[in-house]
């Protein structure tokens, strides 16, 4: 059995993009406007020789309770559910937002692992942004660049090492 690594996060920090890079393909719909993938998306991964699956998600919107938003967060509980490591992405040049929050404390409470990755962080100084983030009470974060690449390997590997 593949494991799989699912991806969380607000909309807009990178999480299709981050698909489409572990994934190697445009499957992921990746574009300005937020919140705009609002289902899963699964797809096929390897780093060295071990394959894993990747599912990235739409939106995660705890605040509100109605539309497609409920649907957003409802589709990602599911994607948590079914994953064997969560990927917990967010935006190095934003920096914590109240969103990212929440979203941390529904995530501690998981009995799995999280990697929190500080997407975004090309050209940044990868020590200053993961220590913005360690706030987030998840473990070390990972400064990562979906767009160019930086820090991606590092973390999948770091996320499946126990499989
Ligand atoms: P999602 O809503 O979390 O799936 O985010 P998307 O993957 O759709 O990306 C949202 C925006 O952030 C797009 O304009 C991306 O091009 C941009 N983006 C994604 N990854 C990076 C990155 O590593 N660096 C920079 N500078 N921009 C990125
Ligand atoms: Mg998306």
């Amino acid at each position: 059995m593949k494991p799989t690594l699912v991806l969380v996060g607000r909309p807009n920090v990178g999480k299709s993009t981050l698909f489409n890079r572990l994934t190697k393909t445009r499957d992921a719909i990746v574009a300005d406007l937020p919140g705009l993938t609002r289902d899963r998306h699964y797809g096929h991964g390897k780093v060295g020789s071990k394959p894993y699956l990747v599912v990235d998600t739409g939106g995660f919107e705890p605040l509100a309770k109605d539309g497609i938003f409920h649907e957003m967060a409802r589709q990602t509980e599911q994607a948590i559910a079914e994953a064997d490591a969560v990927v917990f992405v967010v935006d190095g040049r934003v920096g914590i937002t109240a969103q990212d929050k929440e979203i941390a404390n529904k995530l501690r409470k998981l009995e799995r692992p999280v990697l929190v990755a500080v997407n975004k962080a090309e050209g940044m100084k990868h020590t200053v942004v993961a220590a913005d983030f360690y706030e987030l009470g998840l473990g070390e974060p990972f400064p990562v660049s979906a767009t160019h690449g930086d820090g991606v390997r590092d973390l999948v590997e770091m996320a499946l090492a126990d499989f």
